[in-house]
């Protein structure tokens, strides 16, 4: 099987850098049911091409499938063998392996990493990738239907059985082409996992943490991807505990996911518990903030914004304002609050700015209430106290609403083996979240009243954990006579 990746960025030799492989040299590695080959068939300056191949060895797939964890057929000891195992089209078409190779030979540059060229590694090149032959279930609709919404131009053929028999009709190959203006890391990481998705066979063994990897591999773009559902239950080879654990932890990423979520909770649990976490989650600091009645609200760490949909929605609040450290969160907020097409009047409701908030920045003052909604536990610990010296000791908001997983619920979780999403630095227990907020509270001169999210698990607790600091010296809106 073939990958092709060439890009006409400027110099284009510096695919080079971006894939930590030297356009100069053909580069061999070994994989445990192969070999993957690493060449350029073209370095120009206008353009340049890095090629892929992978080779598998039946014998070695046969081998390795006998030793390793599968069990079932072909397991330890068995002397099970089925020519089928030596003879099919593996060598050619083996789009899980190559998948495993991809993320294998190419793993800094999928993981954004490039010390030469940093700035490149996080910037969307013109690409383009052909696969000339790849298994495709579903045909060219489901290609397009997978990589459209990633922003790809899809160029898929079917590959004929045989050009000299027409008659004979098509394969299930396609020639797949690859076009647009993509970061490469995560192009090479739709590819991880779209390519065994569009094959639907998955040939190594899933373990606990394979939901982890999907979602690490997913980070940014398949939370709100459109077939999300179909794209899982694909690559999770239809275990349907993996696929729910997996979906309801991207609802936490991203609301669209409230369908497929509502399907993947137990079919008989009550109607109220069928709403996900992020949109109890939601409720839960509009509740706390109606209690407040603020005029004003900045959403630190807003995310792609969907909070600050519903914050835009509600009466009485005359000023929305979110800011979040990474810019293509603000772009996907810009987006999903068709910023563009708002009136003036609206856009001077809202604010949206770029702010690291560990460094102190005038823009965060101002405001009635703020609210920190799964926030803290992105930032690294001996950074926290910056966030909380530059939110409580600087902005100094009336009241602050801070949301936060609680670890203890996580048992609850199926198939979490780690943390709940890649990104988190720490998560709290109970005690943990309490001794804080009532230190931090203590520290800058606020009450605070803790609160859960969620379903109260008699043993460990709801998901989410709730702190609502307010100002002592804040006086209410009723006693100000508002
Ligand atoms: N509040 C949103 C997003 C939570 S994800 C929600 O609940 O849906 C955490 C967000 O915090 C990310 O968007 C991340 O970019 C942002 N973030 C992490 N560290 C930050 C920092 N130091 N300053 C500002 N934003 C930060």
């Amino acid at each position: 099987m073939l990958l092709t990746i060439s890009t006409t960025h400027r110099p284009a030799t510096d695919l080079g850098f971006l894939l930590h492989k030297h356009p100069d040299r053909v580069q061999v590695f070994d994989q445990s049911f192969g070999t993957a080959t690493v060449f350029y068939p073209e370095a120009g300056e206008e353009r340049c091409t890095a090629a892929l191949l992978l080779e598998v060895d039946p014998v070695r797939l046969a081998r390795r499938a006998g030793q390793g964890g599968k069990g079932g057929k072909g397991a330890k000891g068995s002397p099970d063998f089925s020519l089928a195992q030596y003879v099919n089209d593996r060598s050619y078409a083996a789009s899980s392996l190559f998948g495993v190779a991809l993320a294998d030979v190419f793993s800094t540059a999928r993981g954004g990493r490039c010390a030469a060229r940093p700035e490149l590694a996080e910037t969307a090149i013109p690409l383009e990738l052909v696969i000339p032959a790849l298994p495709c279930r579903g045909g060219v609709p489901i290609a397009r239907r997978l990589f459209e919404p990633l922003g790809w131009t899809v160029g898929a053929e079917p590959v004929p059985l045989d050009p000299d028999f027409p008659e004979w009709g098509d394969s299930r190959y396609l020639r797949l082409t690859l076009t647009g203006t993509v970061r490469l890391a995560d192009a090479l990481s739709q590819l991880h996992v779209l390519l065994p998705v569009l094959d639907e066979s998955k040939h190594y063994w899933q373990g606990p943490d394979e939901v982890d990897k999907l979602l690490r591999s997913g980070a940014g773009w398949l939370a709100e991807h459109p077939d999300r559902e179909l794209v899982v239950r694909r690559y999770l080879g239809r275990r349907g505990h993996l696929t729910r654990a997996a979906l309801a932890r991207l609802a936490e990423l991203d609301d669209v996911v409230e369908d497929a979520v509502a399907e993947a909770v137990e079919p008989d649990a009550a109607e109220e518990t069928r709403v996900p976490l992020n949109l109890r989650r939601h409720e839960a600091v509009l509740a706390a903030l109606a209690e407040v009645r603020p005029r004003s609200v900045i959403d630190l760490g807003c995310g792609p914004g969907q909070l600050l949909a519903r914050l835009l929605a509600t009466e009485g609040i005359a000023r929305v304002a979110g800011c979040d450290v990474s810019v293509r969160s603000l772009q996907s907020a810009a987006r999903r609050l068709h910023v563009d097409r708002m009136t003036e009047r609206q856009q001077e409701r809202l604010t949206l700015f770029q702010s690291a908030l560990t460094y102190d920045d005038p823009r965060l003052a101002g405001y009635d209430a703020a609210v920190l909604m799964e926030v803290v536990e992105h930032v690294d610990p001996p950074r926290l106290e910056a966030l909380e010296r530059v939110v409580l000791g600087s902005a100094r908001p009336g009241t602050v609403v801070v949301t936060t997983p609680n670890r203890e619920h996580n048992v609850r979780y199926e198939g979490l083996t780690g943390m709940r999403h890649p990104d988190h630095r720490f998560e709290w227990d109970r005690a943990e979240f309490r001794a804080w907020a009532e230190r931090v509270a203590a520290a800058y001169g606020y009450t605070v009243e803790l609160r859960g999210v969620g379903d109260d698990d008699p043993e460990v607790g709801p998901p989410t954990q709730m702190a609502i600091l307010t100002r002592a010296d804040t006086t209410t809106t009723e006693e100000a006579g508002r």
